[in-house]
């Protein structure tokens, strides 16, 4: 998703108390920022923000970090957090602006719990292959920031990434957890679930939604 250029969105997220600068300082150091010790997960690719939002509502008990490389699109996720009742403040959640091949310089290792990538963008040309979230080079980064247990989540309703996804953890050596090709029927599966911005739209539309989920 690239939003047209918002005018004013660089200043907003610049000031934005939510949205951290120099990420790379906090590293090792994140439970500090939030205050407390309770785990940390993260979604990469976040989009306007509805499933961390959400997110974050129904679990307390865990921080929530979204991360999004475009002030255009992560400005809709501050706009609507803003409009949010006081009472629902969301002191544990918030929100990086950068590139997610910067993840190692940002956490250190064991610092992430869970990893959330929903409806990543599929860059089809084969020689894009390794900017795809889910491709063994982001692998090896998630890695570096996951605890011993953690676990990447993927949800898509693109079958050809999907493949590609559960292809490249075979080839990094990843356990599959989890791994559905229709979830919104399955039960044990969509337990819990809490739909995205793109998983609303295609599910909508009739799309199947794939989910795997995996572990080091
Ligand atoms: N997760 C949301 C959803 O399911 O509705 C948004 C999906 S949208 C197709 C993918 C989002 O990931 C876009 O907003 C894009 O800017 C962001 N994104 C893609 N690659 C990224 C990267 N390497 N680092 C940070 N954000 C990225």
């Amino acid at each position: 998703m690239r939003l047209r250029n918002i005018p004013g969105a660089d200043e907003v997220i610049r000031n934005c108390d939510w949205v951290i600068k120099e990420p790379a300082d906090k590293k090792g150091k994140w439970n500090t920022v939030f205050g407390n010790e309770n785990p940390i997960h993260i979604e990469v690719g976040m989009g306007k923000g509805q499933f961390i939002t959400e997110m974050a509502k129904r679990n307390p008990q865990i921080n929530y970090i979204g991360i999004e490389r475009y002030t255009s699109v992560l400005l809709r996720a501050v706009q609507k957090r803003e409009q949010l009742p006081t009472e629902e403040a969301l002191p544990n959640l918030l929100y990086l602006c950068i590139d997610a091949s910067e993840l190692p310089e940002i956490f250190a290792k064991d610092e992430v719990a869970k990893i959330y990538l929903n409806f990543s963008d599929p860059w089809p040309k084969d020689r894009h292959a390794r900017r795809r979230l889910p491709s063994k080079e982001f692998l090896a980064r998630y890695d570096q920031i996951l605890v011993p247990d953690g676990k990447v989540e993927f949800k898509t309703d693109n079958c050809g990434l999907f493949d590609f996804a559960l292809e490249q953890r075979e080839i990094a050596g990843w356990n599959l957890d989890g791994c559905t090709f229709d979830l919104h029927h399955d039960e044990n599966m969509n337990e819990g679930n809490v739909m995205t911005e793109y998983e609303e739209k295609f599910s909508s539309m009739g799309n199947p939604i794939y989910k795997m989920i995996i572990s080091r």
